[in-house]
């Protein structure tokens, strides 16, 4: 099961925007992201029992058909057709034996009809069969109504999928569906992308992980005026849901050496690393600093909010996902930008949420030129209330929403009542997120 070798890994300048760019909007960073995430996973393959969640690496064909063998649909009796003579009752010979599934029965000659059982195939001379409840039976004799037409209660064989059939296209992430259409259709296993592997990176002088336990104090790796690390928990979960192998590169300080030699170590261990703080063009902004030192840095200036500067490189060959330090905006970016761009450089393709339209439960004045991103949930009635809060150190609101409300770059203000867009946390493949 060793993966096959990886496609080629990115140019160092592909995340270049053109210069003079200012605030580049939403969807053309997107549209420009997405012109430059290709698939670098290569192929492995893998049980059945092992790929869900994974993704289909080729398109899968039905070795088989499905059913394999015409059967019956219900419990009753099998009979050609043909031996139906319009009269009311019609009557049948009852023939001796029985046709269960994995148990053939004997076959049915003109003018008999025998006893079948759901999921059976249809004994040879029988193309029809009728509902138990549907007839009156003597020792001999099947009665039933006149008229049952040719084919009832019967499921052809290759109804579902005949053999050569495509089953399931390439790219798609593996559902437990899937799994069931591609084993009736005769595969015991699949070829899979290789986990794309996410490293991920906390900056900052300020950090510091929380104690082991709560009785262990601050501690010296902990000052009590340290501020927790909390995007390195939330980025490393991001990954996991969406389904890549998540690898901890830790946290360093702003220094450039530490920035560069984790860098090394995520590109050397990973296909892509999601780093958070020192994103900016300050004094102490070591990440978008060293990826501009090796010529590799987009500095992209979103019109967003939250978020804003995205700095997004190529270090040796690994994507790097300069995200903000802010939680909240980390948290935005990674939905809105890391998702849909590591699911390419995975072979899912690239995936943007599907939005739903709801009625706003607030109002909010709008300033031009940017979109938004609140964080919110649905009230009882449906409506989209959002967090008290736009702050993007409060962290509390992402635990408190259950999705994002999405503004438009030009949006006019919004009072309530509104129809706003309504992206659940769902809609970026995060099941069983926020308040139940
Ligand atoms: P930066 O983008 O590095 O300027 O950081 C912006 C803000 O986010 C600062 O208040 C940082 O303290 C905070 N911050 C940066 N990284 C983290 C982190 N991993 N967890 C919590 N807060 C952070
Ligand atoms: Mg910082």
């Amino acid at each position: 099961m060793s993966a096959r070798s990886d496609p080629p890994r990115l140019r160092n300048d592909c995340f270049a925007l053109p210069p003079g760019v200012a605030w580049t909007p939403v969807e053309e960073a997107l549209a420009a992201l997405r012109a430059r995430c290709a698939c670098v996973a290569g192929e492995e393959t893998v049980p059945l029992a092992a790929a869900a969640g994974r993704i289909l690496a080729a398109p899968v064909a039905a070795l088989r058909p499905n059913p394999p063998r015409a059967n019956s649909a219900v419990d009753g009796w099998a009979f050609a057709q043909t031996s139906l003579t319009g009269a009311d009752p019609e009557r049948l010979v009852r023939r001796p034996g029985r046709a269960a599934p994995g148990a053939d029965g004997p076959d049915v000659p003109a003018g008999a009809a025998l006893r079948i059982l759901t999921g059976a195939a249809l004994p040879a001379g029988a193309d029809t069969v009728v509902l138990d409840e549907d007839v009156g039976l003597t020792t001999d004799e099947v009665r039933l109504r006149p008229g049952l037409r040719l084919g009832a209660n019967v499921r052809p064989a290759g109804e579902d999928a005949a053999a050569g059939d495509a089953l399931l296209e390439a790219g798609r992430i593996l559902s437990p569906g899937d799994l069931a259409l591609a084993a009736a259709g005769g595969h015991a296993a699949l070829p899979v992308r290789r986990r794309l592997r996410v490293a991920v990176l906390s900056t900052g002088d300020e950090l510091a992980d929380p104690p082991p336990s709560a009785d262990a104090g601050p501690g010296p790796g902990a000052p009590a005026q340290a501020v927790m690390d909390a995007n390195r928990p939330m980025l490393a979960a991001l990954s996991s849901a969406w389904g890549f192998e998540t690898l901890d590169l830790g946290r360093v300080e702003d220094r450039r050496d530490a920035v560069t030699e984790a860098l090394d170590r995520g590109a050397r261990l990973a296909d892509a690393i999601l780093t958070s703080g020192g994103a900016s063009a300050g004094d102490e902004d070591h990440v978008s600093a060293a990826l501009a030192e090796a010529g590799a840095l987009g500095q992209w200036r979103i019109a967003m909010k939250p978020g804003r500067p995205l700095a997004l490189g190529v270090w040796n060959g690994a994507a790097v996902f300069g995200l903000p330090g802010n939680p909240v905006a980390a948290f935005v970016c990674a939905l809105v930008f890391a998702r849909p761009a590591l699911l390419a450089l995975a072979g899912a393709g690239w995936r943007e949420p599907a939005a739903r339209r709801v009625p706003a439960a607030f109002a909010k004045r709008r300033k031009r030129g940017r979109r938004e991103y609140l964080r919110a949930r649905l009230t009882p009635q449906g409506a989209a209330e959002v967090f008290p809060s736009e702050g993007s150190g409060r962290i509390s609101g992402l635990a408190w929403a259950t999705g994002l409300v999405e503004l438009p770059d030009d949006g006019p203000d919004v009072t309530p009542g509104d129809p706003v867009r309504w992206l659940p946390f769902s809609a970026f493949g995060l099941s069983g997120s926020g308040a139940i």
